[in-house]
């Protein structure tokens, strides 16, 4: 195993464009800072846009449980999240990036969220 200045590590896709490069460090994950801003400021504006929706869907079980009021929102908010993350995917796919399970196993195979 190289160390973290060894080098050499083989060359790997970057999830945003899909290109495949040299990393400099071990747990590099994208082909340049730019594209790991754009692709983590994006999750993270997704992100604070989705929580809500899935929280409520999860607590409310997709809207079968709960007081009538929290079921008939819990039925919207899984409806809005499902529709977000198609909505997210399909940008995704035209913009050619990396899917987010794929994303995930790279994640996994390189160390990082392996909990
Ligand atoms: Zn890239």
């Amino acid at each position: 195993m190289p160390g973290q200045q060894a080098g050499g590590w083989p060359p790997r896709e970057c999830p945003e464009c899909r290109k495949v490069f040299e990393p400099n460090r071990a747990n590099q994950l994208f082909c340049s800072s730019q594209h790991n801003a754009d692709w983590n400021n994006r999750a993270t504006a997704r992100g604070r846009v989705l929580t809500p929706f899935s929280i409520v869907a999860r607590v409310t079980r997709d809207g079968s449980r709960g007081k009538p009021e929290e079921r008939e929102i819990g039925r919207k908010a899984s409806s809005r999240h499902r529709a977000l993350i198609q909505e997210y995917r399909d940008e995704d796919r035209a913009a050619g990036r990396m899917e987010w399970a794929e994303y995930m196993i790279h994640r996994h195979r390189l160390g990082l969220d392996t909990r």
